[in-house]
């Protein structure tokens, strides 16, 4: 056997277009979700993670998948690890700032372009992924097109049209205990708030939207969307005002009365 077979043989996946380069490559999998804020979740339930979707009439769970897809080769993977590295860092040390009745913190030497291209990769990879947990992130061909574009040169242009809004989830009630929200992780979920809309994501203790719905000039004024300002100021918001928030919670205690979360780690 002559060593390109035996290099075919060595390697099952054969070798497919990237999303985002579009070059024919080998891919290795990918993180929707960066995978840090899945090993937070990994560590506080056993090396296990809670599995669910909205569905009422699935299980929830304990798995160790963490939702990866093969979507990018390695450059490309290590095009958007720079991104990740350098905000999942300071997302992590902004929410150590906020104590008790703490409001907001300001992160200053804000990166507007950087700190877009991190979000917004997100979703990208959530609408452009197939695995069915993504599904409900629909995004039209021609904002797919602008996103993977701008990500893929590194810039965000206004032409996605897509707005973001970050809030840091905080209980009041203290009944959560101190950390317990940043391990939270969820799946995107469709939003529609106040005149807004969009897709919602959980992750490391925050709140991040991804408001698709027209950005008018009173939209960019509102608490915590990000503006191209030096100056990023996080507001933060009570878990229980977030209606997603409080619907996974309601959802988790509704599989668990009907016998459907199996958190012994057999479904
Ligand atoms: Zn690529």
């Amino acid at each position: 056997m002559n060593e390109t077979l035996l290099e075919q043989k060595a390697d099952a996946k054969p070798t497919t277009q990237c999303a985002l380069c579009r070059e024919y490559r080998k891919l290795s999998k990918s993180h929707v979700i960066p995978n840090s804020y899945f090993r937070a979740m990994k560590r506080s339930f056993n090396g296990k993670l809670v599995a669910m979707d909205s569905s009422p009439n699935t299980t929830a769970s304990l798995s160790q998948d963490s939702l990866d897809d093969y979507l990018l080769c390695s450059k490309c993977e290590g095009h958007f690890g720079k991104w990740e590295t350098l905000w999942i860092r300071r997302l992590r040390q902004a929410s150590k700032l906020f104590a008790k009745d703490i409001d907001e913190v300001p992160l200053s030497s804000f990166e507007y372009e950087t700190f877009r291209c991190f979000l917004l990769s997100i979703i990208w990879r959530a609408a452009v992924c197939a695995r069915a947990e993504f599904s409900l992130v629909k995004l039209p061909d021609d904002v797919l097109e602008s996103l993977r574009a701008d990500l893929h040169a590194g810039k965000v242009s206004e032409a996605a049209g897509i707005g973001n809004r970050i809030r840091k989830l905080v209980d009041p009630s203290e009944f959560l205990k101190h950390g317990d929200l940043e391990q939270f992780a969820a799946t995107p979920m469709t939003f529609s708030s106040g005149g807004l809309v969009g897709y919602q994501l959980f992750f490391g203790g925050y709140v991040v939207d991804f408001i698709t719905s027209k950005i008018t000039r009173r939209v960019s004024r509102i608490r915590g969307f990000v503006r191209d300002e030096p100056t990023l100021r996080i507001p933060a918001v009570p878990c229980m005002q977030v209606k997603n928030f409080v619907r996974i919670g309601m959802h988790m205690i509704d599989k668990h009365v009907q016998g459907k979360a199996t958190f012994g780690g057999k479904t």
